[in-house]
């Protein structure tokens, strides 16, 4: 029962994702739900509209999410929540702080600033995220529209490395 919904909460995600390419800042989108698959809140990226380099899309999903959050950590709710890149160290501090029990991303983002995987294997804090069940990249075909989404935004005047030939 659960594949599905995260199937259809990643392609929310994935929707989220295209909408933050089309406002020209980094393709990744965020979506938290309750443990009964409730929608709680979306997030995208929106680093660049905004000019605020936190600006990412779980930290988007996170303040969106408001009092649910707290609620949560009170009442011990099992919120998910759905991105569709691997959570950057920022991120991971953020899922953490949230309370948030259980991270699913469609891309592992190994050679960008994916930061869950690495941080979690450093084992410093064990405690924190042996409470938080982690999925990677479920559906094969969802990773390779984020994969596609990636290809996209390398070539977009606002990628920084194109920002930064722009001015040579
Ligand atoms: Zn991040």
């Amino acid at each position: 029962m659960s594949i599905d919904k995260d199937r259809l909460f990643l392609e929310m995600a994935l929707v989220e994702a295209e909408q933050a390419l089309k406002e020209n800042t980094y393709p990744v989108g965020a979506v938290i739900v309750d443990e009964n698959f409730n929608l709680i809140s979306t997030g995208r990226n929106r680093v660049h509209p905004a000019k605020d380099v936190t600006a990412h899309a779980e930290i988007d999903a996170i303040r969106n999410a408001g009092n649910a959050i707290f609620n949560a950590k009170i009442k011990r709710e099992k919120f998910t929540i759905y991105t569709s890149l691997e959570p950057c160290p920022m991120c991971t501090g953020g899922i953490l702080f949230a309370n948030i029990k259980r991270v699913v991303w469609l891309l592992n983002d190994d050679l960008g600033f994916g930061g869950y995987k690495k941080i979690k294997d450093s084992k410093v804090f064990d405690e924190r995220f042996n409470l938080v069940e982690m999925i990677e990249e479920p559906y094969e075909d969802l990773k390779n529209r984020q994969k596609d989404l990636m290809s996209k935004w390398a070539i977009n005047p606002n990628n920084v490395i194109n920002l930064r030939n722009a001015i040579k």
